[in-house]
């Protein structure tokens, strides 16, 4: 369950502007308009802001109104300085942080692309390849290449498969390969990617 919700702060306190009197008590000069921000939260870390709202005042009578009931000849004066008053940035914290890693994960996973189609060009001895089963298309394992010479690769497959796109950190460990190594070539494996087969390489050691 999400927690969420909408708060509300105070932004500003401005006085109306000079010759309104109040409308209570006759008093020039003395109103004063406060404006206040409502924003939505997300287990208290607040998203974004949604609107806004004014009460005007009467410092020496202290009569209040809100916007509803406010008497005509206040409301130009408190319209202005609401349309003048901004939400402050903080507001916008929870959004800010949600975009800024969405745009951060597009920008990883574009690297992560370039990386893969770069390691399959040149292969490395410790490159793990993710591997889609043939006969499951849910299941995947890994191949380890255990040297690179040239145009050919020594791999060892992985013995387990498992139903996880990633599944580098559960069955990447020595103990889980077979002993004997199979052939490959680069050209083998551009193929392989080509076809959705091997669908991740991973460099561990540079
Ligand atoms: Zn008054």
């Amino acid at each position: 369950m999400i927690f969420y919700g909408f708060k509300s702060t105070h932004l500003r306190t401005a006085p109306l502007p000079i010759g309104t009197n109040c409308p209570a008590c006759a008093t020039p000069d003395a109103m004063k308009a406060s404006v206040y921000g409502r924003y939505a939260h997300v287990y208290w870390i607040p998203f974004f802001p949604f609107s806004k709202s004014a009460v005007a005042q009467c410092e020496h009578c202290q009569k209040a109104w809100e916007e509803k009931t406010m008497p005509a000849q206040l409301q130009p004066g408190v319209r202005a300085i609401k349309q003048s008053t901004s939400f402050p940035l903080w507001n916008w914290a929870g959004l800010g942080v949600l975009v800024l890693a969405l745009v951060g994960a597009f920008i990883a996973g574009r690297y992560h692309e370039r990386d893969r189609v770069a390691y399959l060009a040149a292969p490395h001895a410790g490159d793990i390849y993710t591997i889609r089963s043939m006969g499951d298309s849910t299941k995947y394992s890994l191949l380890k290449v255990l040297s690179a010479k040239g145009n050919t690769v020594e791999v060892a497959a992985n013995e387990y498969e498992i139903d996880d796109r990633s599944p580098l950190s559960e069955l990447n460990s020595p103990e889980k390969y077979t002993k004997t190594t199979e052939s490959l070539t680069v050209l083998d494996l551009q193929i392989m990617h080509n076809k959705g087969q091997l669908t991740d390489v991973d460099r561990l050691t540079e």
